[in-house]
């Protein structure tokens, strides 16, 4: 148990009636609970929305009549009664999932490690895919009942934000973050100094303090070295995501892996898993033999010890996605830690030599691979891909015997369903369907749901969305400084009635952004035909250091400036979980073209196949275990091919099916009612395969059932 506490601070001066929204702010539980959230934008929408949904900002700002007269409207302390229930009961729940199914395990503490998480957009210590699922994973662990606690950084400065030059070319910019702006709490010894530990290189020490977000029933530990207890280098580990410089970037795994193990030591946590989502965190694996090693254990008997409580989650086949660090930065940042193993120099990059044909390096998954005992891919394909391209480390072993398994991502339903979606369901399904939202029999009724009123709220998403970007379009132009082009570029002729596609996700060339722009006359052909046009909406962030990617948003930008395509092409500037929300919520089709089988996964498909949005994807990771032929699209087959056959083939069949089948069925004949009763069908299709199974509780029942507590 934790030996240290932190103190909400009540920095808020509210009426004394509703003075618990106080604490509502320090808990992210409200960003999955829409009626929660109502019980800030009620009082002022406008600056909720200007506030970003910063709550600490708005019970700091909003006025006070607006505040007065809310604390004295009945229908207001009524709902305000009941979410403050809600929450109550969530927190002090003694009977959630976990400990009913595993009372024996539900004690133990899961530790979890991640570069990166995801949970809201007024926290931007994310960069993308893999983030948005630790967050996701920390929400759906607090449902359940799971007792984890993530292990992360506080980056000063947060992930950029994008800007896209009349040219095409992304621009960052750097927001420094005010943690005192958010509910981030700093955690503080008996004599009210920060708590702090301590990570030894070879000349020098550093520092971090550590700061607490609440999640729910879950604490989320975030490291900081950004304070005056290091010099200004050392400051600078934490301040931004994924160095590109190696030297911080090393230092910045070490910082995680072995100071994440020292800062939970100190808080007074003994986990008895230890999850590394990615190998960023791999470093654990050494501090946790380390600390046996200094008890008396010899190097592999701690490794013995350790490796059956360790969990590695592979993300991705592609190499730039897999951590390696030259040997001469192992010298220069490890040299102190092998002999704290008992090791000698040779033996310690032996634990994770990879021989590449431009020389040695050390590499991160291969360190958290041979020191695991439970190690997983996120799809089943990716599961066969990441067994081929890992088999060397099992010379001895046959590929389908590679000892990684697979556990297919899912997505944390109730962040990304719609309220009115939600409200739906609410009405339609069985009362207590949320708590059996992983069952398929839960969604078996959605095909009786009324056409009329899941076409209705489709429509209404449709149109918020469409008004969110007229309004964002609209800001820029008065801003000044643009082009009138790039204000065309960002939104201002879309129409809300019209077939509109989504496309939102890292700017990365394997994700093929450019595949549909293949045949640009048959595009323009198709997004103006008379009476049945078609709208493409484009959003996502490159690295900073991939060139490649960002000459692919400017070679996009480019097509999306022509006149020809009538406005109907758009690029929505920084991407982050906010626009996100609004386009899994309020486009039609959920476009995906990634070469296979470089998509491990992909999430985003997921959060708009439950809000009735149909997909339209290659066959690879998560899509390719959920197409049935009926809830959405495929592209292509489901087979192997070489990059340059895949291309063509894949252009060819996305044309095909978007000219023959998506476009005809969006704007078929239709009744009085003026609703495409076929779509429809394909939209509950959709959300009654892809909403259980790809929900997180269904894949965190898998992990602790296969990975964390094996029988
Ligand atoms: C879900 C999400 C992602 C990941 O989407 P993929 O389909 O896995 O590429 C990235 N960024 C944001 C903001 C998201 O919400």
């Amino acid at each position: 148990m934790p030996t240290f506490r932190t103190k909400i601070p009540n920095r808020f001066d509210l009426p004394r009636r509703i003075t618990r929204l106080g604490e509502l702010a320090y808990n992210l539980w409200w960003t999955w609970n829409p009626d929660a959230q109502r019980l800030f934008s009620r009082i002022d929408q406008e600056l909720w929305e200007r506030l970003n949904h910063n709550p600490l900002l708005f019970l700091r700002q909003v006025g006070r009549s607006e505040i007065n007269a809310a604390s004295q409207n009945k229908h207001y302390l009524g709902q305000y009664d009941q979410v403050l229930a809600d929450f109550d009961v969530y927190l002090g729940n003694t009977e959630p999932w976990f400990a009913r199914m595993h009372p024996q395990d539900s004690p133990k503490t899961i530790a979890y490690f991640s570069m990166e998480f995801g949970l809201h957009e007024t926290l931007p210590i994310y960069s993308g895919g893999l983030g948005v699922l630790s967050g996701d994973h920390l929400k759906g662990a607090s449902d359940l009942g799971l007792n984890l606690v993530g292990i992360g950084f506080m980056y000063a400065e947060g992930y950029f934000s994008q800007r896209i030059s009349e040219d095409g070319w992304q621009e960052t910019q750097n927001n420094p973050i005010t943690v005192s702006n958010l509910p981030i709490v700093p955690v503080l010894k008996e004599d009210g100094q920060p708590l702090s530990i301590a990570v030894k290189f070879p000349d020098r020490t550093v520092s971090a303090r550590i700061w607490e977000l609440r999640v729910g029933r879950v604490p989320l530990y975030l490291l900081d070295s950004d304070y005056s207890a290091n010099n200004p280098d050392d400051r600078k580990l934490t301040t931004r995501l994924y160095w590109s410089d190696l030297d911080l970037r090393v230092m910045q795994e070490i910082l995680l892996g072995v100071g994440g193990v020292q800062a939970l030591r100190a808080l007074g946590y003994d986990p008895q898993v230890w999850h590394m989502n990615e190998g960023h965190a791999a470093f654990l694996t050494l501090e946790r033999a380390r600390e046996l090693v200094a008890e008396g254990l010899s190097f592999e008997e701690a490794c013995a010890r350790t490796r059956t409580s360790n969990v590695f989650t592979t993300h991705t086949p592609v190499p730039a996605g897999n951590d390696e660090f030259p040997l001469w930065l192992v010298d220069k940042y490890l040299a102190n830690l092998w002999p704290e193993l008992g090791l000698t120099r040779e033996q310690f990059v032996d634990l994770a030599r990879h021989k590449q044909n431009f020389g040695e390096t050390f590499s991160m998954p291969t360190l958290a691979l041979k020191f695991s005992d439970h190690r997983n891919a996120v799809s089943e394909l990716h599961g066969r891909v990441a067994r081929r391209m890992w088999n060397y480390l099992w010379p001895e072993l046959s590929e389908e015997d590679v000892p990684i398994s697979y556990i297919t991502n899912g997505v944390h339903s109730t962040t990304w369903m719609a309220r009115r979606q939600r409200m739906l369901y609410d009405r339609h399904l069985e009362q207590d369907w949320l708590e059996h939202l992983d069952d398929p029999e839960t969604w078996s009724h959605v095909s009786e749901l009324p056409d009329a009123e899941l076409w209705e709220i489709h429509q209404h998403l449709k149109r918020k969305l469409a008004f969110y970007l007229l309004g964002r379009a609209r800001q820029r132009w008065m801003k000044g400084g643009f082009h009138p082009v790039q204000v065309i570029a960002s939104g201002a002729l879309l129409d809300p009635y019209v077939l509109t596609i989504g496309f939102a996700r890292r700017f990365a060339t394997y994700k093929r952004a450019d595949l549909i722009f293949s045949d640009l006359p048959r595009l323009f052909d198709l997004l103006n035909r008379p009476n049945r046009p078609v709208q493409i909406l484009f959003a996502g962030k490159a690295h900073p250091a991939d060139e490649p990617g960002k000459l692919l948003i400017q070679e996009v930008y480019r097509t999306i400036k022509k006149a020809e395509n009538g406005g109907r092409l758009v690029f929505l500037e920084d991407y982050d979980i906010n626009l996100a929300r609004y386009l899994v919520q309020g486009v039609d089709v959920w476009l995906n073209t990634p070469s296979r089988p470089n998509e491990a996964s992909g999430t985003s498909g997921m959060k708009a196949a439950i809000n009735g949005v149909l997909n339209f994807s290659i066959l690879d990771g998560w899509w390719r275990e959920a197409y049935n032929g009926n809830n959405g699209w495929a592209i292509g087959e489901d087979s192997d091919l070489s990059t340059e056959v895949q291309d063509k083939a894949d252009s060819a069949s996305l044309y095909h099916i978007l000219e023959n089948e998506i476009v005809p069925l969006y704007y078929a004949e239709r009744g009085a009612d003026n609703i495409p009763h076929e779509w429809v069908t394909r939209m509950k299709e959709s959300i009654r395969t892809v909403t259980p199974q790809f929900s997180m509780s269904r894949m965190l029942k898998e992990y602790a059932e296969r990975l964390y507590f094996p029988k």
